[in-house]
Order: structure tokens, then sequence, then C-alpha cells
């Protein structure tokens, strides 16, 4: 199985690159962030999710692990699997190796998108025009979500390089620019 975690800052690109992979090598897409907002606003996990998010805060490990493993058994069949802003925390890294290495499966690698944090900014807000998604509108807490990133997220590159599995890509240019360099990190392997 081809299992690629599609890591970055927010606003760099990982949603968009997920579509083009999807298509290019016949993968499923869990983001856990599009699962998220999925969730009947009604539900109690709806508003516990949304009371972190709102603010820019990541969900707790448990709720989110729970989320990710229910997603990912929703696709027994997978040829592989894009994880798109999953695994955030070292221990969201460790669940996920426990629970593909449970099906003698696991993660090819991790392709991490380096984008500076000014172009980031820029990003989100203009994302926000189209998403309507409130913790893109306010750069207070898109300053919050960076924060976090680097604080809580930064540091899972670290746990897949000491594995061999990080390969860093330069985000900027073009959607089919930065596309064509994570393709060539996919097929080197
Ligand atoms: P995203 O769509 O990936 O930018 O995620 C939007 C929000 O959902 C984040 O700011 C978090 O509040 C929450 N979220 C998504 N994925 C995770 C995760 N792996 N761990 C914790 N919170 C998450």
């Amino acid at each position: 199985m081809l299992n690629l975690v599609l890591f970055g800052p927010p606003g760099a690109g990982k949603g968009t690159q997920s579509e083009n992979l999807i298509n290019h090598y016949g993968l499923v897409h869990i983001s856990t962030g599009d699962v998220f907002r999925a969730l009947d606003p009604a539900s109690d996990l709806a508003k516990l999710a949304k009371s972190y998010s709102d603010k820019g805060d990541l969900v707790p490990d448990d709720v989110t692990i729970q989320i990710l493993e229910n997603e990912v058994s929703k696709h027994p069949n997978a040829k592989g699997v894009i994880y798109d802003g999953f695994p955030r925390t070292n221990a969201q890294a460790e669940a996920l190796d426990k629970f593909l290495g449970k099906k003698g499966d696991s993660i090819s690698m991790m392709i991490a998108l380096d984008v500076a944090e000014e172009e980031l900014k820029t990003r989100l807000l203009k994302r926000a025009e189209v998403s309507g998604r409130a913790d893109d509108a306010d750069p207070e807490i898109i300053e919050n979500r960076i924060a976090n990133y680097k604080r809580q997220t930064a540091p899972v590159a670290d746990f897949y390089k000491a594995q061999g599995k990080l390969r860093l890509v330069n985000g900027i240019g073009s959607i089919d620019e930065i596309f064509g360099r994570i393709c060539e990190a996919v097929d080197k392997g």
C-alpha cells in the first residue's frame, strides 16, 4: 500500500495537493479537518471539535485518533491512503503506527510542504473568501494555528525523519510545479 502523510503548516496547500494525488495514484483521501467539519453540527462530537477548531486549537488526541481510525476502517480495500492534517502530534503519529502495524501496514513516507510564514497568512486570508471557514478569516486565529503548528505539530516531522521517511518539498510555486515535486518524491520512494 502507498500510505502518504501530507504534512505542512495551515495554508501550505495540503488540501489542494491531496486532490491531485488522489487522481494520480488512486488513493483514498482522509482529512481529519474535513471529517470534523462534516459532522452533524447538532452532535456532541461536532460541538466539542468546533470548540477547539474555532479558536485554532487542536482537538484532543483521544477524540482525533478515534475519528481517524473509524475513517480508515471505512476503506478496507484502499490501494493506499493520503493522511491530510493527521498526525498533528507525536501521540497521534505513534497511534497511527500502532493502528497500521496491527494490520501489517505502515506509512510509506511523509511529504512535508515547506512554505514561508508570511505566504501562509496571505494564502489563508485569501482562502477565507471562498472557504467560509471562520478559522481562516481571523488573523488572530491564524496566528494561533501557526503557533500551535510550531509547538505541537512540527516535531512530528522528526518522528518520520527518525524512520527515514521524511521528504521535504518546496511548497512555493504554481500548483502544478509543486505537484510535480511531490510526484518526484513519491516515485523515488
Ligand atoms: P484543517 O482542515 O486540517 O486545517 O483542520 C481544521 C481544524 O480541525 C484544526 O485547526 C483543528 O482544530 C482540527 N483538527 C484537524 N485535524 C486535527 C488533528 N489531527 N489533531 C487535532 N485537531 C485537528
